[in-house]
């Protein structure tokens, strides 16, 4: 049996934040000052899109195990659990376990999630919570677009964790503007002392398409430059160290036992079935792999997944935007470029095999052995790993090695 992570993706927000490029619509609120409920989302036709879809796409899927499952967006957490619930339901129903039960996530926002919310989310089988704090400060909250404040993502984290939540986890953002390195380890020490198991930090990124992309391009937005960037991430590295987080990815940091098994399922290459709408997917299939993605439109996404022929694509009405054939080549040059990102590395030999080809072609060994020379690389026999000190290279040391 092969390990399966299940993606979910919900694509609506209360309001989208400056610097996002994921696929996430805003929907009003129903009624001011309730920001969890929303009148504009069909809870339950979402939830039903998402059953056919897994539906059409598990009948023809056998010998895989559920390893995880992961509800990602926009905002799941505005999901009503109900809903929510028999989506998972439906989705162990398909799928046997892989020994230890699934991990099953949820990605939440402070401003739509509170003790009440995380109890009835448990209560449906999520064991993980993954929140949105981005920032413990006002200021750079306000300017990141979020709709909570410092007070109310830490009233929220102190909550979530006396509502029973098994496992914890918060995203950070940092090199905000003129933002010190001081001041992002200090982010980071505030979520650890606040109790989370696992965090996920990244450097603002500033992508085309966002309204912090169209401020960048008027020359109207503080940027911090890449020295600013390398030594906030030796910060927040050191400030977790200290707190007892192991930096077991490049980005992501876990007490002992917490790393996330869905996310390290992606950087191990395993396979992962998507549902919802913008949704992706990556499934083995005879000398390679299929990668697609969903339609990007909820509601035309809702409308195919329910509709004759849901794995059709887009153009036939059906609900696939985009397939893409992976060769074993490709597949290879993706294992090296995740799994370099890991603390462990990865076992160049066994990546190989598992996807059918040769691991150290003449050039890779050389430009291995160059990288290990310049203390960019670790190699012990097959494996290959990529140095603490060296990890803000860590792309093109697996460019090197495509
Ligand atoms: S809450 Fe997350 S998904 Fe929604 S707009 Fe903000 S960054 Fe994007």
């Amino acid at each position: 049996m092969h390990p399966l992570g299940v993606y979910v993706h919900f694509p609506f927000c209360l309001q989208k934040c400056g610097y996002c490029d994921f696929v996430s619509y805003e929907t009003a609120p129903a009624a001011a000052g309730s920001g969890a409920t929303l009148a504009a989302i069909d809870h339950e036709a979402y939830a039903d899109a998402v059953l056919a879809e897994l539906d059409a796409r598990a009948a023809g899927l056998e010998g895989y195990a559920l390893a995880s499952v992961f509800f990602g967006g926009g905002t799941p957490s505005l999901w009503e659990p109900r809903a929510l619930g028999r989506v998972l339901d439906a989705v162990r129903r398909h799928f046997g376990a892989a020994g230890a039960p699934p991990e099953v996530t949820v990605e939440c926002n402070p401003s739509s999630l509170d003790g009440d919310r995380a109890r009835a989310l448990v209560d449906v089988g999520v064991d993980r919570l993954s929140v949105g704090v981005q920032a413990v400060d006002d200021a750079r909250l306000r300017h990141l677009g979020r709709l909570h404040s410092a007070d109310e993502a830490r009233a929220t984290l102190r909550e979530v964790r006396a509502a029973g939540v098994p496992r914890l986890s918060a995203d950070l953002i940092y090199a905000v503007g003129d933002q010190t390195p001081a001041s992002a380890a200090a982010d980071a020490r505030e979520l650890a002392d606040l109790g989370v198991d696992h965090v996920s930090a990244y450097a603002l990124i500033v992508e085309t398409g966002t309204r912090f992309g169209e401020l960048a391009r008027r020359g109207r937005l503080p940027l911090a430059d890449d020295g600013a960037m390398v030594e906030s991430f030796f910060a927040v590295d050191a400030a977790l160290a200290e707190a007892g987080l192991e930096h077991y990815e490049v980005s992501n940091f876990a007490r002992p036992g917490e790393r996330a098994r869905h996310n390290v399922g992606y950087w191990r290459g395993d396979d992962y079935l998507g549902l919802g709408c913008a949704a992706y997917g990556t499934l083995a299939q005879a000398g390679g792999a299929m990668r697609w993605r969903n339609v990007l439109d909820p509601a035309r996404y809702a409308a195919a997944a329910r509709g004759a022929t849901p794995l059709a694509p887009a153009a036939e009405g059906g609900v696939v935007a985009t397939v893409e054939a992976l060769d074993a080549e490709t597949r290879l040059r993706e294992r090296i470029m995740l799994g370099l990102r890991m603390r462990d590395g990865l076992d160049l030999a066994e990546a190989a095999a598992a996807v059918g080809c040769e691991p150290w072609p003449r050039e890779r060994a050389r430009a291995a052995e160059r990288l290990v020379a310049r203390g960019r690389l670790v190699r012990e026999g097959d494996r290959l790993r990529v140095p603490h000190e060296a990890y803000v290279w860590v792309d093109d040391t697996a460019a090197a090695l495509f």
